[in-house]
């Protein structure tokens, strides 16, 4: 085979793995394009029943670990937010992606994308717009919609945030937010009280974001509208560490920038403890998350033969951002498993890897732009453990010669100078010392200001904190889950695709069937086990329609771990009646008293018990499909 066409069937795979997902999704109730009765609109998706339960599972797991397991707190902020909110975080400046429009079919497409899909390029967002341009020219990129080239059309930068206006008439301008983390920073002056003003504390919030882009794709993966669940670590940067100990022994496979920068990068295989310890991971509480992080994800079933820690290309990286990583998912069906048969790394620049999470050193970034724009204080008062006797410049100007000097501008004088003197002691040196009050210089001369060094006992200072941001997409994480659970196999000569998913998060934890729909006194007894199972907490699907192998076939397929059926064989001795219970992988079944189907089955669930044990105790060790 020519690499060209190894290439295109690989490509195939990549495509009929996406569409089989795709299929399923609609067809089982996972997900599908929302409003479709009014012809859709792109980049807007409805969770179904399946879905949705499968998405609150997830996000359940999630504040378990980042939430209650961390001992943060966590938040609900409006998805609507003031214009000012996002002058002051940058997103109304910089919330930027690159558009392309075509001049011959007017459809708009995001430049750096087109790049990537038709060149080597991997991280085409990091270029300068005119770079972009330029390689648009060069490759000769054209319209995906009509064909036509797009070479000499310009390149604009788009601002991905929803505009509304709030309240009636011309009322006052608002956004939808395009991240939950600014709902949690605009709270900080209250939810620092909450923690008591102690450093450090962590506030999570899982919620909505929108995001007008240019050109969704990829289904749940590049949509308009999607979940976070996001956790805003505030920290003292001089003071305050993580227990890094405790995921220091965590393997991960991480891709750094100086890899990818190279021609033949590769991976570098290490752990957490050694990859802080050598700087590959700058920052401790980055190495920290993503050691939590990684364990989340194997946890709720993202397989980690196709998972990865990439690092940011410096122009990748928001200018206050320190260091940050990307969590990554395979999607296309490749296992990237780090050693192949031949025992070489497996080739980063193989498969289709897209971002479900990022972690960000954002340093005081975000408390200080609102602490500049904001009325309040976005900073903590920390308390020395004993007061500190300080020497301070102060300055205590003699206001009767100030007033009739400056008049209205008085004021204004003598907090310039308080100012100058807290910033700069040594321009009170001089006979005059000179200050600005609105871009024009005022000479005062320095026996008015009164300028002196006083000691002052302090009790604490006050600490803006250090921000880090672990980000997580919950659509995509769903997506992924879904995809890395896929499998088909031959069950009695018989093809079948079940998703093997983890039993925390399965959406239907029991298939509970009679064996025969029409049979009144098996499906009593069903119905009863259907009450005592939900009684129990467990989330149940009862099914009488078709033949038992078609029912096990549909629970297969929204990823069921166990289906719970009655016959007569079970019903046979009164006060002792039992039923089977079937595994979704092996598809092993096991014969339990109906009075313990509950217990057991709920034991398994919170990973008390594993079905093996269900077999070693009660077992008939039978395989029945
Ligand atoms: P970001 O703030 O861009 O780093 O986004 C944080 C996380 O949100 C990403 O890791 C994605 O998982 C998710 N995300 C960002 N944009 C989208 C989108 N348009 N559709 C779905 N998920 C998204």
């Amino acid at each position: 085979m020519s690499e060209d066409e190894s290439t295109a069937e690989a490509e195939q795979g990549v495509e009929d793995a996406s569409a089989a997902i795709t299929e399923l999704a609609k067809r089982r109730g996972f997900f599908f394009g929302s409003a479709e009765a009014y012809g859709g609109v792109a980049g807007f998706y409805t969770f179904g029943p399946q879905g949705a339960a499968l998405k609150r599972n997830v996000e359940d797991a999630w504040r378990d670990r980042f939430t209650v397991k961390e001992g943060n707190q966590e938040i609900e902020a409006p998805t609507v937010m003031p214009e000012p909110v996002f002058e002051a975080s940058g997103h109304l400046d910089g919330f930027d992606d690159m558009l392309v429009e075509c001049a011959e079919c007017g459809v708009s497409h995001r430049a750096d994308h087109l790049v990537e899909d038709e060149t080597e390029i991997e991280e085409a967002e990091s270029l300068p717009i005119p770079e972009v341009e330029e390689l648009i020219a060069d490759h000769d990129l054209r319209c995906p919609n009509c064909g036509a080239p797009l070479a000499g059309q310009p390149v604009e930068d788009f601002n991905l945030m929803f505009e509304t206006s709030i309240g009636p008439g011309s009322g006052q301008t608002g956004y939808l937010r395009p991240e939950t983390a600014q709902g949690i920073f605009v709270e900080f002056p209250r939810l620092k009280e909450y923690a008591r003003n102690q450093l450090p504390f962590g506030v999570t919030q899982i919620g909505r974001a929108y995001r007008n882009e240019i050109s969704p794709r990829k289904g749940l993966i590049r949509t308009r509208e999607f979940t976070q669940a996001e956790l805003e670590q505030f920290i003292n940067p001089e003071r305050d560490e993580p227990s890094l100990d405790s995921v220091a022994d965590v393997e991960v496979r991480l891709y750094p920038a100086t890899e990818q920068e190279k021609d033949d990068g590769g991976y570098l295989l290490t752990t957490i403890g050694e990859a802080v310890e050598s700087g590959v991971i700058a920052n401790e509480w980055i190495g920290y998350y993503l050691g939590v992080a990684q364990r989340w994800y194997d946890r709720v079933g993202v397989d980690m033969d196709r998972f990865r820690f990439r690092q940011h290309l410096s122009g990748e990286r928001a200018h206050y951002a320190s260091d940050c990583w990307d969590a990554e998912a395979e999607l296309g069906g490749v296992s990237a498993s780090p050693e192949s048969e031949a025992g070489e790394a497996a080739d980063p620049s193989a498969g289709d890897w897209i971002e479900i999470a990022g972690f960000a050193y954002r340093g005081d970034y975000d408390l200080s732009k609102h602490g500049e724009h904001a009325d309040d204080s976005f900073t903590v008062f920390e308390q020395y453990d004993e007061p500190k006797t300080v020497e301070r410049a102060v300055v205590e100007p003699d206001m009767s010669t100030l007033g009739p000097e400056f008049g209205g501008k008085a004021t204004d004088v003598a907090d310039a100078l308080s100012d100058l003197a807290a910033r700069d002691p040594d321009a009170f040196d001089g006979e005059t010392v000179t200050v600005e009050v609105d871009g024009e210089e005022h000479a005062v001369d320095a026996e008015v200001a009164n300028f002196r060094i006083e000691e002052q006992t302090e009790a604490g200072e006050h600490v803006t904190p250090h921000v880090i941001e672990p980000s997580f997409g919950v659509d995509r994480t769903v997506y992924t889950i879904i995809a890395h659970a896929y499998v088909t196999d031959e069950v009695d000569g018989e093809r079948r695709t079940y998703l093997a998913l983890d039993p925390e998060i399965a959406p239907t934890y029991v298939g509970v069937f009679p064996l025969l729909g029409n049979d009144e006194a098996l499906t009593a007894v069903a119905r009863e086990v259907v009450s005592d199972l939900r009684e129990a907490g467990l989330s149940v699907s009862y099914d009488d329609s078709g033949n038992i192998g078609r029912r096990y076939r549909r629970q297969d397929e929204i990823g069921t771990p166990f289906c719970v059926t009655v016959d007569h064989e079970g019903l046979e001795t009164a006060g002792a009646e039992t039923a089977t219970i079937r595994e979704r992988n092996t598809t092993a079944q096991v014969r339990v008293p109906i009075d313990a189907l509950a217990d057991e089955l709920a034991a398994i669930r919170s990973g008390r018990k594993a079905f093996d044990d269900l077999r070693a105790e009660y077992d008939d060790g039978g395989r029945g499909r």
